[in-house]
């Protein structure tokens, strides 16, 4: 059998050319970095837990209009999604000031904001994804008026079913990072949810204990990530029965 191409490696994610034209294979590894790759491990199960969630959000989001590049899983780690060009920008929605919005500004980490703020930060790891206006990404090319008005009214549609979701099952939405790509149909572009949803992008603190069930769990030294990881997955009945994690149940409230 042909070895399929591989297109890209990213730092949790493979891309390999998929079946048909316009078609890509996103492999999930069980690769967690941190800090821009200057803090790295490999947490066993990662890659399939995000595969599920991932599965999980971007069906949800599709279901209820707003478009992704997801098509199907296609086994434990891998599912097939729709080939795009990715918008150079790290878009980030914040419902509490947590992270670098609570450092560059001293807000103090857990504070409600008064209303959903969107950043846009550079996508390049060699600068550290810097943050930038919407001056630069005219600027520069990155994106144009359409697109980020577009752009703003996918991210504040992915916030509003994301919290929503998350808070009925006892979960705050803290922030989270998407990214955009654009898709051909035909004459006509448009902008899709694209990259991956997962507990590596998002925070997630438990509304009652504040315990954090995220990524922040590896960068801060907190616990089993993937333990946090299949806490998600649990209350959202994603993989509730043949995950191996399900017999460690330590952080089930
Ligand atoms: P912060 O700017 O506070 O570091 O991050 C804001 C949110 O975006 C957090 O939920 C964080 O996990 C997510 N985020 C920011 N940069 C990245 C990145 O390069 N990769 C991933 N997976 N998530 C990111």
């Amino acid at each position: 059998m042909a070895r399929r191409k591989k297109i890209y490696e990213g730092k949790a994610k493979i891309l390999y050319e998929g079946p048909e034209p316009g078609t890509i294979v996103q492999y999930f590894k069980d690769d967690a970095t941190a800090f821009n790759a200057q803090k790295k491990d490999v947490i066993e199960g990662k890659g399939v837990l995000n595969n599920r969630l991932s599965e999980f959000f971007m069906t949800g989001l599709n279901n209820v209009g707003v478009p992704t590049h997801f098509i199907k899983r296609l086994n434990m780690r891998e599912q097939l999604v729709r080939a795009v060009e990715i918008i150079p920008l790290e878009i980030i929605v914040r419902n509490y000031a947590a992270g670098s919005l609570s450092k560059r500004l001293g807000i103090e980490e857990g504070t409600a904001l008064p209303r959903p703020i969107v950043e846009y930060c550079y996508k390049d790891d060699k600068l550290g994804d810097p943050l930038v206006t919407e001056e630069h990404i005219a600027a520069f090319g990155w994106a144009s008026q359409q697109d980020m008005d577009d752009i703003l009214a996918l991210a504040l549609r992915v916030n509003d079913y994301l919290s929503g979701l998350m808070y009925g099952v006892g979960i705050k939405l803290v922030d989270f990072r998407i990214e955009i790509g654009r898709v051909y149909d035909g004459d006509y572009q448009r902008l899709i949810v694209a990259d991956e949803i997962s507990p590596d992008s998002c925070r997630l603190w438990d509304l009652e204990t504040g315990q954090k069930l995220d990524k922040d769990v590896f960068r801060q030294d907190l616990g089993n990530l993937a333990d946090a990881y299949t806490e998600v997955a649990r209350r959202l009945g994603v993989m509730p029965k043949q995950s191996t994690h399900m017999a460690k149940p330590k952080l089930i409230n």
